[in-house]
C-alpha cells in the first residue's frame, strides 16, 4: 500500500478489497469500503470527519492512520473556443503535473499523466526536456481525476467523466502497474464506473508492456505514438525507437489486437517537412497494411524549445488524402488545446519556469 511522508495510507489509491481489508485492521466491517468510496467517487469528498454514515470512531481512526486528500489545483486555463480545462496540480512532494479535460458530446474525456517528468526525450516533445523524476502512485492516478470532478462540480459543469486517456506526461507502460491498478479502480461501479471500451494507453512503443497489457486481455484501447514509418526518421525522433524497431513494434501491436480484439490507435504528430511528404503517407500506409487500426494524424503543438513547425492544413489534408486513398482508416485530430499549452508538458514547464499563472 502507498503510504506519503506522514506514514498515513492513501486510500484513493485502494481497490475495493484492498479498502476492506483497510478498513478490517481499523475493526470495520468490509461494506464499509463502499461507504467510504461512496464519498470519495460519488461526492468528491477527502475529508474523513465529513463521512457523516461512519461512526465517529472509524473517521477518527481514518483521519489518524489514512489520506484521502486530493491534489491541489495550481493552475488553470480554460480555452473560451473549444471549453478545454487545463489543470496544474500539486503532489504532496511539491511536484506537479498535467491533466486536460476535453469535453465530447456527452461529458467529459480526461487525459491524466502516468509519470512527473518523462524518460523519452522525444524531439517534438516538452515533457521530456526537463527529464524524468518519477513515477505516479495509483492514488495519484486517480487524485487527478478526483480534482478534475471536484473542479468540474465547483464550476458548474458537473456532467460525467466518461473516457480516460493515459495520454498525459509520461509513459505509462514504464508505470504499467500504478496504471493498470488505477483503470482498475476506475472501472468498479463504485469507483467511476467507466467501461474500459472508454480507456486508452498511449505508449511510444514500449514493447514488452505491450505484451503485458496484452496479457490482461482487456478491451483497452492502446495508442501506439508512431510519428515515422521507418526507423531511421522514427529513431531521430523518438529515441526509444533504437530499443524497440518498428519490426519488434507491428509484432507487439499485431499481437494485441488478436489478444484484445480491439482495434489499435497509431498516432502520427505531423511535422512540416519532417514526416509530411507524400512519401510518408504511402510508406505508412504501407506500414500498418492489413491491421486493424485506427489513424490519428496531429497537427504538432509547436514547442519553442524544440524548433519543429506543425505542418500546413493543406499539407495535413494532402496526407490524410493519400492514406484514406490507399483504404486507411484515418482522422485528424480536433484541435483542443493548442491556445492553452496543451502540448504535453508545456503547463508545468512553464509553470516550474516561474511563468505566467492564472486562466486563459
Ligand atoms: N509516452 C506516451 C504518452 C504521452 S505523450 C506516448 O508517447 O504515447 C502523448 C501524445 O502526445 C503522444 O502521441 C505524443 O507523441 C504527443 N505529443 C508530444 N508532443 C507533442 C506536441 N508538441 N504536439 C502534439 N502532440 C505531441
Amino acid at each position: 500500500m502507498e503510504q506519503d511522508e506522514g506514514q498515513r495510507v492513501d486510500v484513493k489509491g485502494m481497490s475495493r478489497q484492498e479498502l476492506a481489508a483497510f478498513l478490517g485492521q481499523l475493526g470495520a466491517p468490509p461494506y464499509r469500503a463502499v461507504q467510504v468510496m461512496h464519498w470519495l467517487y460519488r461526492r468528491r469528498c477527502d475529508d474523513f470527519q465529513s463521512m457523516t454514515d461512519l461512526p465517529l470512531e472509524l473517521r477518527q481512526s481514518l483521519a489518524q492512520r489514512a489520506t484521502a486528500e486530493f491534489p491541489r489545483v495550481l493552475e488553470c486555463q480554460r480555452s473560451q473556443r473549444t471549453g478545454t480545462v487545463k489543470l496544474l496540480l500539486g503532489l504532496t512532494d511539491g511536484e506537479a503535473v498535467e491533466c486536460v479535460l476535453l469535453p465530447y458530446q456527452y461529458g467529459w474525456s480526461i487525459c491524466v499523466s502516468s509519470q512527473v517528468g518523462c524518460a523519452l526525450g522525444c524531439t517534438f516533445c516538452a515533457s521530456g526536456l526537463g527529464g524524468w523524476k518519477r513515477n505516479l502512485t495509483t492514488g495519484e492516478l486517480m487524485g487527478q481525476v478526483l480534482a478534475a470532478a471536484r473542479y468540474l462540480d465547483e464550476a458548474g459543469r458537473g456532467e460525467r467523466i466518461g473516457h480516460v486517456v493515459v495520454m498525459g506526461m509520461g509513459e505509462p507502460l514504464f508505470n504499467l502497474e500504478s496504471v493498470l491498478a488505477f483503470l482498475q479502480l476506475a472501472h468498479d461501479e463504485e469507483g467511476l464506473g467507466i467501461g474500459y471500451r472508454h480507456m486508452t494507453i498511449s505508449t511510444a512503443g514500449v514493447v514488452p508492456g505491450i505484451y503485458r497489457l496484452a496479457a490482461e486481455g482487456l478491451p483497452i484501447t492502446l495508442a501506439v505514438s508512431l510519428h515515422a514509418a521507418n526507423d531511421s526518421l522514427r529513431s531521430q525522433l523518438m529515441p526509444i525507437n533504437r530499443r524497440f524497431p518498428l519490426d519488434q513494434l507491428l509484432r507487439a501491436c499485431r499481437f494485441y489486437i488478436e489478444k484484445t480484439g480491439s482495434r489499435i490507435t497509431f498516432e502520427y504528430l505531423l511535422l512540416h517537412g519532417v514526416n509530411d511528404r507524400p512519401e510518408d503517407a504511402e510508406a505508412l500506409a504501407t506500414l500498418v497494411r492489413g491491421l486493424k487500426c485506427h489513424i490519428n494524424l496531429i497537427p504538432a503543438n509547436p514547442v519553442p524549445e524544440t524548433g519543429l513547425r506543425r505542418s500546413s492544413p493543406a499539407e495535413v489534408r494532402r496526407f490524410q488524402n493519400i492514406l484514406a486513398g490507399r483504404g486507411c482508416s484515418v482522422t485528424v485530430r480536433r484541435q483542443l488545446g493548442a491556445e492553452i499549452d496543451a502540448a504535453c508538458g508545456q503547463l508545468r514547464r512553464r509553470f516550474l519556469a516561474g511563468g505566467g499563472e492564472g486562466e486563459k
